[in-house]
């Protein structure tokens, strides 16, 4: 990748993502779990299934089963037994006999159809079909949801409510996925102190760790915390040298600016290499991306609204890329009216925080979240999507169409 001189022109926020995701590649090694403790994790070897699912003909209904032929000749039956969920009917059917059958019943050899026990009447120990039939109606076959040997999962896909439930009807126990990412993270700031001390005057506390440890698990991610790190040169670089001895990424927040205190970018040029640290975004200018010896860098802005974003539209691709899924999409983007003005200085792309909404006309529309302060952490509450407002857009008008890019789960509940 280029590197950018220090007097680098600024970055669109594209051609950052574009550059971040061309640089890497899942260089993971395998291992193999248990089902149980899979939630989150990527596949690193696709599945096929080692049976059918369901494995053998059932019932889909609660009725009778008898043969269709029987029927073109008579529409009664003698009930010669019963075939319930794990307690088949093992006898051959005779001719004009039906069997009482539940569903998931296995289906008894020479029962081809399925009469709902609503369409029959039952008298004594025999039944006159009422209905109108169709041969095969109610029967579930083998085979049907997933046939042996078929893929079911795909390599690089993670595993959550939609994907584990099927490797379990399988019988499968164990699977192959990439190891978690190990991500280091730390926060600088001489003004910093973390949730549970007392503050002092000009302190802040640190809002970018819990944010960031946060969203790295909802990713999957294994965090390693490095805690608050001071705006000293000699700790930062003793710290980013530990870092990159036991993560396969480092994400650090504050210190990226142009600031007198901005150790983290001196060092990692020192150490490895800077990519970038700037981007025409908004909120998120200074953001760095680089790599140490063995581990990638992403330095994300001190404020914690950028930092939140940064994390979220940059680190979030580029992490799941590492970590080797490649089915991860961001959500889509749409059109929505703006019935709030928004304020925007050509130059740099916005996300601006939203509040979406449908109008009287089934319109999707859109309201800004009122300050968009990159200290104004408390709009994210308020707010379900970025608003994206183009790089060189100016101040939008109510009524104005815009593009609007609804939260995923890292921002959700
Ligand atoms: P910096 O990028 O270090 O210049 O920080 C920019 C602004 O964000 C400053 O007002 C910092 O005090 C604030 N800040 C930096 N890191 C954090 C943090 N972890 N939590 C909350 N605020 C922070
Ligand atoms: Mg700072």
């Amino acid at each position: 990748m280029t590197c950018y001189s220090m007097s680098q022109p600024l970055l669109s926020f594209e051609q950052a993502l574009n550059n971040i995701l061309l640089a890497t590649s899942t260089l993971l090694p395998k291992e193999i779990i248990s089902l149980v403790n899979a939630n989150t994790r990527i596949l690193a070897e696709s599945v096929y299934s080692p049976i059918n699912v369901p494995p053998f003909d059932n019932a889909a209904m609660d009725g009778y089963g008898i043969r269709f032929d029987d029927w073109l000749k008579n529409q009664s039956f003698i009930v010669a037994g019963c075939a319930l969920a794990g307690q088949p009917y093992k006898q051959p059917l005779s001719t004009q006999q039906s069997i009482r059958i539940m569903t998931g019943a296995a289906i008894p050899e020479g029962v081809d159809t399925i009469i709902m026990q609503e369409y029959v009447d039952l008298i004594d120990n025999r039944i006159v079909i009422n209905q109108p039939i169709k041969k095969g109606q109610h029967i579930r076959l083998a085979g049907e949801d997933i046939q042996q040997g078929k893929q079911v999962l795909a390599e690089g896909c993670q595993l959550g409510i939609t994907q584990l439930p099927i490797l379990a009807s399988l019988g499968i126990d164990k699977v192959t996925v990439y190891r978690r990412l190990k991500v280091a993270i730390f926060s600088t700031g001489d003004e910093l102190v973390s949730v549970g001390s007392a503050l002092g005057n000009g302190q802040l506390y640190d809002t970018n760790r819990f944010t960031i440890k946060l969203m790295l698990e909802k990713l999957g991610c294994q965090v390693i915390d490095l805690g608050i790190v001071p705006d000293n040169e000699e700790v930062i670089r003793q710290t980013l040298q530990r870092a990159d001895q036991q993560a396969d990424v480092i994400i650090s927040s504050g210190g990226v600016s142009v600031g007198d205190a901005d150790y983290t970018k001196k060092i990692l040029s020192e150490q490895g290499q800077v990519y970038f640290w700037k981007i025409a975004m908004k909120p998120g200018k200074p953001f760095a991306f680089g790599k140490l010896e063995r581990a990638w860098f992403c330095g994300l802005p001190g404020n914690p609204v950028s930092a939140a974003v940064t994390f979220y539209q940059l680190v979030q691709p580029f992490l799941m890329k590492l970590s080797g899924n490649s089915q991860w999409q961001r959500p889509k983007q749409f059109k929505a009216k703006a019935i709030t003005p928004l304020k925007k200085v050509p130059g740099r792309t916005d996300f601006q925080r939203g509040k979406l909404s449908i109008n009287q006309h089934g319109e999707w529309q859109v309201s800004s979240t009122g300050q968009q302060g990159s200290h104004i952490f408390s709009a994210f509450n308020l707010s379900d999507c970025f608003i994206v407002l183009e790089r060189e857009r100016g101040s939008v008008d109510i009524n104005e169409w815009v593009t609007v890019e609804p939260f995923n789960a890292l921002l959700k509940e």
